[in-house]
């Protein structure tokens, strides 16, 4: 149960303010369609809302629903999905989606169900159950765990099981009674991604501040304390650049290794230490060259905790057939094939050093 009066009136502080100032996505069009809401949730994990703005709607009009969805090709999901990097999401949501039309060919409304399925956690699970479904359950995700921290002032780690639960102890009530779930939910993520910021928290203009123990305490951004960072890991890459007479780049299926599997890029390979990066270009794409090999500004490019440099070496072959035959030629400005924003880059740099070059 709501503790006093004082968490009512937050609630109803929360929402009004949700009504007056909560942005609109076009996944939170009314009434809500769970498959909308399950999409955007994948694409939001680990991807700003721009870059989900940008490509939202051209995924959905591509497969409006888990039957579309199913029906296509994993290549064709990777290729929708490009541009939203964390691939293994798209890959995950097209497994959920044959997974789903081989059994009861609806979502699942609890959930319970729902963390079920491939890819979906409990984040997701409880996500979409409380906006589709109306299930009164708290989504405690990034954003709403710094509120909940700030407003309780909570001195432990939120991060733990431990510290999750004292969160969760207060969201429960304010959740199963104080509106209708999803809204409530929705109100709080909204308020951690607009007002309540990792730094610089607008507490003046926030629903919560007359109840926020963190803001009396002056500095909120103290809560919650710093997540420990992944060591990071820095490797180099080579790339072999080929462009054909049509200006059509040479591209190849990444089959193997942790990242960036599925997806087409120029052919590539790590750099070893002592190895030349000319001699491993060559070796990747094999064939004759009419220039010697090319190299070209390097790229900077991370995937998850990976800080990778990227070194382009641009081949002039004298032939395309025998790279044809591992690889494809593609069209820069529109490749056809899921690839990374990692060949973009490529792209830019290569264009860059044929102007420095008068070509
Ligand atoms: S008062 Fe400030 S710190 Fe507290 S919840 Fe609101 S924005 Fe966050």
């Amino acid at each position: 149960m709501l503790g006093d009066d004082g968490d009512m009136t937050l609630a109803k502080r929360l929402l009004a303010w949700h009504r007056g100032n909560a942005r609109q996505l076009p996944w939170r069009s009314e009434p809500r369609d769970p498959y909308r809401v399950l999409v955007s949730e994948l694409m939001l994990q680990q991807t700003q809302v721009d870059r989900v703005l940008d490509r939202f709607e051209a995924f959905v009009a591509a497969y409006p629903d888990l039957a579309t969805l199913a029906a296509a090709t994993e290549e064709e999901v990777l290729a929708a999905w490009s541009g939203l990097g964390y691939y293994r999401r798209a890959r995950m949501l097209h497994h959920l989606a044959r997974e789903v039309r081989a059994g009861t060919g609806a979502l699942p409304t609890s959930a319970a169900e729902l963390a079920e399925l491939p890819g979906v956690g409990p984040y997701t699970a409880a996500a979409v159950a409380s906006l589709a479904f109306a299930e009164a359950i708290p989504v405690l995700d990034g954003n709403v765990l710094r509120v909940a921290s700030r407003v309780l002032a909570f001195a432990g780690d939120p991060r733990t099981a431990a510290g999750r639960e004292a969160l969760l102890r207060w969201l429960r009530p304010l959740v199963e009674e104080g509106g209708p779930p999803g809204l409530v939910n929705e109100a709080l993520m909204e308020l951690g991604a607009t007002v309540c910021r990792p730094t610089s928290p607008h507490c003046a203009r926030c629903p919560l501040a007359p109840d926020c123990r963190a803001r009396a305490l002056g500095r909120p951004e103290r809560y919650p304390p710093p997540r420990r960072r992944r060591a990071e890991l820095a490797v180099t890459w080579v790339a072999a650049c080929c462009v054909d007479a049509a200006g059509r780049w040479l591209v190849r299926q990444v089959t193997e290794g942790p990242i960036l599997r599925g997806l087409w890029l120029p052919p590539i390979a790590a750099l070893e230490p002592g190895a030349s990066p000319e001699e491993v270009a060559c070796d990747l794409v094999g064939g004759r060259l009419r220039a010697p090999p090319q190299p070209l500004a390097s790229v900077r490019h991370s995937i998850t905790h990976r800080r990778i440099t990227v070194q382009p070496i641009r081949l002039a072959l004298s032939s395309t057939r025998s790279a044809s035959v591992t690889g494809r030629w593609v069209d820069p400005a529109s490749p056809t094939v899921p690839t990374s924003s990692l060949f973009s880059k490529l792209i830019k740099v290569n264009n860059l050093s044929s102007q420095d070059a008068g070509e």
